[in-house]
């Protein structure tokens, strides 16, 4: 059973004017559906990897052989980290986390206004493509970014926010703007999926 593509869980358009409607479906159909094909055919060249999930094959990729090793890290990276993400967004949301998820970051980074000044200074410092991240490792929340396609799970780390960083991301609507698409992008979490990632332990 090869990887699919999952389907968008709102409409190209749903996330208008934050998220335009061009940049969903070429991100969606085509980037994200090249990530989930190049997986599946190097996955093909070893059948004995049939039926392990992503978070199995990227949580620990030395134990990937090594003819598809930087292919699965890349394409299932690519995968895995699109599948997140578009859970993570949702129209119509605004507004800030609430229950424990609040509490969390008051205590880590100071309340949400501190927390979102040094998300974004995150996502802004990564330098060329990659994605900025809120991870979770027992109770402690931290904020990281990676290169690529790399995906924190890698690290022994659970995410539970994510964003996009990549140009294939924002180019369409807001061009070399990456601190407009990173500053608007917070209209569009989904906090409660994010306060669901949090308090699934
Ligand atoms: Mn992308």
């Amino acid at each position: 059973m090869s990887f699919q593509l999952n389907p968008l869980p709102y409409a190209y358009d749903a996330l208008e004017p934050f998220i335009d409607t061009l940049t969903m479906q070429i991100h969606h159909d085509k980037h994200h559906q090249a990530y989930v094909t190049n997986l599946n055919a190097a996955l093909e060249k070893h059948p004995e990897l049939a039926g392990k999930t992503l978070e199995v094959l990227l949580g620990d990729l030395n134990a990937v052989p090594e003819d598809i090793r930087t292919a699965v890290r890349n394409h299932g990276g690519g995968t895995w980290n699109h599948n997140l993400f578009w859970q993570l967004m949702a129209p119509k949301t605004g507004g800030d986390p609430k229950g424990a998820l609040a509490k969390a970051l008051d205590a880590g980074f100071g309340g949400i206004t501190n927390f979102k000044a040094e998300f974004e200074k995150v996502a802004m410092g990564r330098f060329g493509s990659g994605w900025a991240w809120m991870v979770r490792k027992g109770d402690k929340l931290s904020i990281v970014s990676t290169a690529n396609q790399d995906t924190p799970l890698s690290e022994g780390l659970t995410p539970v926010l994510a964003l996009d960083v990549w140009e294939h991301a924002y180019y369409l609507k807001y061009q070399n703007r990456r601190a407009e698409y990173v500053s608007n992008w917070w209209n569009v979490v989904n906090w409660e999926e994010v306060d669901r990632l949090y308090s699934a332990k």
